[in-house]
């Protein structure tokens, strides 16, 4: 544990220094989890992990805090400061950076922290970490891949499970309450959402289950996900209940075929916006082009959507370990939406699904 986050604090470092950046501070966040295995709640009393090229780290924590910064995997190893209710603590961490040059700031950071520091600290120019910190945190190494594998049987099982059910005459808020049930079941600590989409509900992508009565006819979204071992799930399945809605199956061929080119294009060296075109190619070419509403993926690791996002215009290249979602859709105002998403893994050679429960139209109750 310690040597690991050590290492990804060093390696953070030295991105930081490619970048020309003078310090980048990480405010309480998946980023500082990643990068020190602490992981606080954010408040308004600041918590800042600071990387400075060529000085040691630090990491400057409310007195009160001292106790759990100190029992965390860096917290023997690195420089912990402690600031009391009372002192000032942006003078405790402006002092702590250079007079001038590039700060970075962690995505997460309140925007009260960072107006605070622009002012204590003139000279510097603030920006943005993410490029440093994202692009480390898009490539899984062994352990991370392990537990988002992990997540995804369980997702799966969630799938496999609630397939078995009765939907026909249940509210969408009843169908989406049994699937949190069965990501804890299946080995999730938290649940992060639940989409039951419904009928004419499939056609807005992130739909908030809702009291409507499931009834034969319908097509229905379902696109769920939580955390397990502290890495993220995430999946969906279009299924019918009783019999298609008219076109629907045209359509589930569609999307399926979609993703199914999308997945196979996913290897080393290509880049993010090529899946993007893939997906979007299969679609646009039968005319459905206006009813694709979103890009095909988004990365996924400590949180749910982190990068690469797999969208036109990101020119990234994907590289081994990295971790994302492929899932294309197509909605129909007032009708019915479809949407398949697996999450993918970029190996030395080509791709793995993560997720494996299947993709063939499924008939419910
Ligand atoms: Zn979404
Ligand atoms: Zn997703
Ligand atoms: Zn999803």
């Amino acid at each position: 544990m310690r040597e690991r986050h050590l290492e990804r604090i060093e390696r953070a470092t030295r991105s930081a220094e490619g970048a020309g950046l003078a310090a980048v501070l990480v405010p309480p966040s998946p980023d500082l989890a990643y990068l020190a295995g602490y992981d606080p709640m954010p408040l308004e009393r600041p918590t800042m992990l600071l990387l400075r090229p060529g000085t040691a780290p630090a990491l400057v924590v409310p007195a009160l805090e001292h106790p759990l910064a100190a029992a965390s995997p860096v917290g023997g190893s690195i420089d912990l400061v402690a600031w009391r209710d009372g002192d000032d603590p942006y003078a405790v961490i402006s002092t702590r950076l250079p007079s001038e040059g590039h700060v970075a700031v962690g995505d997460h950071m309140w925007a009260s922290h960072v107006l605070e520091l622009q002012r204590r600290a003139p000279g510097a120019a603030f920006s943005s970490a993410a490029p440093v910190l994202g692009a480390l945190r898009a490539v899984k190494d062994v352990e991370e891949v392990g537990a988002l594998r992990r997540a995804g049987q369980a997702a799966d099982a969630t799938f496999e499970a609630i397939v078995a059910q009765r939907f026909a005459g249940r509210t969408e808020r009843s169908i989406a309450a049994e699937i949190a049930e069965l990501l804890v079941h299946h080995g999730h600590t938290d649940v992060d959402f639940t989409i039951v989409a419904s009928g004419p509900h499939g056609a807005s992508p992130h739909h908030e289950p809702g009291d409507r009565v499931i009834e034969a006819g319908d097509a229905i979204v379902l696109d769920f996900g939580g955390r397990l071992d502290g890495y993220c799930s995430d999946t969906s399945r279009t299924v019918v209940v009783g019999r298609e809605p008219p076109g629907f199956t045209a359509v589930y061929d569609l999307v399926a075929r979609a993703q199914e080119a999308a997945v196979a294009a996913v290897r080393p060296g290509v880049s993010a916006t090529s899946i993007d075109r893939v997906a979007r190619g299969v679609i646009d070419a039968e005319g459905y082009a206006d009813h694709f509403v979103h890009r095909t993926g988004h990365g996924i690791g400590l949180e749910v959507h982190e990068p690469p996002w797999i969208v036109e215009g990101n020119d990234m290249e994907l590289v081994p370990g990295m971790a994302f979602s492929v899932e294309p859709g197509v909605y129909l105002e007032g009708r019915f939406g479809v949407r398949i998403e697996d999450i993918v893994v970029v190996t030395d050679t080509g791709v793995e699904r993560l997720n494996l429960s299947t993709r063939e139209p499924l008939i419910v109750d």
